[in-house]
Order: C-alpha cells, then structure tokens, then sequence
C-alpha cells in the first residue's frame, strides 16, 4: 500500500491514544478499512500524531529493524481489543471480556518494561525504544494516562463511525467525529429521508 495522505482530519480525537484507535475508518460501525497496514504508514501517522516527543520519535525511527511483521500483528490486536475496552469503559456495548483482561495486561506489561524519565511535567513513564514491543508500549502508556485522566468522562463516539473524540463543548454536546465528513453526510442522509 501507498503511504496514506495523513490530514488535520485524521488526527480529530483530541487525544493521541483516540487518534490511534481512529486510524480504522468507515461509514459505519464496521472497522473495515486499517489506515496503518505497515510500519511506513504507523511511523507516518506517529511523526504526525503528539504521541511521542520529539526525541523519542527520532529514537524510535533510528531502530526501524525491531520493527517486524509480528510486532506490526500485535499493534493491530492491541488496537482493536482496546477499541473494544474503550467502549466499554463508556458504556457503549459489552466487549468481549478478553478484550478487557489483553488490554489491562498490555498496560501491565508496557510499564514493566517502560522506564520512568523525567518529563516537561515532572516524571513520566516512557517505552523503551530498544526492546521490540516500543509502539505499543507508548500506545498502552499513552492510553493509560487517558484512563486516568478527567478527560476520559468526555469521550464520545461518533453516532456515524466507530472514531472516538473528547467532547470538550458544553450543551448539547458534540455528536460526529468531524463535521465536515461523517456531519455533512448524516445531514444529506436525513435530507433524503424527507
Ligand atoms: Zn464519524
């Protein structure tokens, strides 16, 4: 596959660990299109996405060669069973209970093997960009500090697609992932209805 086109509207989550999970696209609620289907792609869309500072993003791509196909399997496994955790921790469905049990282990583990470093903000814990597992370790860190922060009682999910978002308005609230793309066409689909 040709490296995907990353726009501002890929990256409309508000939250690194949203937009990862966002980078499975549909229409509907069908996850059926993988933005990142190889590490040329993941690397481009994480050069682009806040997870990572600078540093550890140049440290990252300077060790491309623990970046194998199994690696890249894992990445897709850990994303889709945190999807489903996601949706369960904000009470949108069930998930598959296993998906819940993989992913606090993932967490579990990242942190294990994780170092704890000095941050802009203190301390922080940081994947280690020489063992193999690096991007999902700064995945399943990066989705812990949003478990543990105020802003996971504003994550929404779009009424169209499967993408997640932080609703930071007030009132009605916010009800699509972006206007311009799945707003617009829910408002042409009613219109039609009419
Ligand atoms: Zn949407």
């Amino acid at each position: 596959m040709d490296q995907y086109a990353w726009s501002e509207s890929d990256f409309v989550g508000g939250h690194p660990f949203l937009n990862f999970l966002n980078t499975v696209a549909d229409t509907d609620k069908s996850r059926d299109e993988d933005k990142i289907p190889d590490w040329r792609n993941v690397r481009a869309w994480a050069s682009q996405s806040g997870l990572l500072s600078s540093m550890e993003l140049e440290h990252f791509l300077a060790n491309q060669k623990l970046d194998g196909v199994r690696e890249l399997a894992d990445l897709h496994h850990f994303r889709e069973d945190a999807y489903q955790a996601v949706s369960n921790v904000i009470g949108i469905k069930p998930s598959r209970s296993n998906a819940m049990d993989s992913t606090r282990m993932r967490i579990s583990s990242a942190f294990t093997r994780g170092r704890f470093e000095r941050s802009d903000y203190g301390f922080a814990w940081r994947a280690n960009p020489k063992m193999r597992e690096r991007w999902a370790d700064a995945l399943a860190l990066s989705l812990n500090a949003l478990l543990c922060s105020d802003d996971l009682r504003r994550v929404r999910q779009c009424a169209r697609c499967t993408w997640f978002f932080i609703d930071r308005g007030r009132g009605v609230g916010r009800r699509w992932c972006d206007m311009r793309t799945c707003g617009n066409r829910a408002k042409i689909a009613a219109f039609r209805c009419n």
